[in-house]
């Protein structure tokens, strides 16, 4: 497998990690303007591959959307169900 190739597939298997709680983008408290519930309870970002930088709560808060890998050390409502988490607590073994 070349390089490339590995990489994209790392890629994937990291994004596919998520479980969709949905709780780093706000679903406990007030959520992110772009965050969509579906019918079976997992959560969708109708703007996901452009994401990044200032977005709004749906009470009308701004903050920024940042990378996962940049908020696993902090806590936030829900955390606990972070598939991330899990896995860098696992690694770093230490507890949430
Ligand atoms: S823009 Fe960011 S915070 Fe908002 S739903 Fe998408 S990923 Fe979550
Ligand atoms: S909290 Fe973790 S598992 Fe839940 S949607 Fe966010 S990144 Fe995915």
């Amino acid at each position: 497998m070349d390089y490339l190739t590995m990489q994209l597939q790392k890629e994937k298997e990291f994004e596919n990690a998520c479980g969709r709680c949905g709780n780093c983008c706000g679903r406990q408290e007030d959520p992110c303007m772009h965050l969509l519930i579906q019918a079976d309870g997992l959560c969708i970002c109708d703007v996901y591959f452009s994401r990044g930088g200032m977005q709004k709560t749906r009470s009308g808060k701004f903050f920024e959307c940042v990378s996962i890998r940049d908020i696993l050390h902090l806590d936030w409502p829900g955390n606990w169900t972070c598939a991330y988490k899990k896995l860098y607590f696992a690694k770093n073994n230490a507890s949430l």
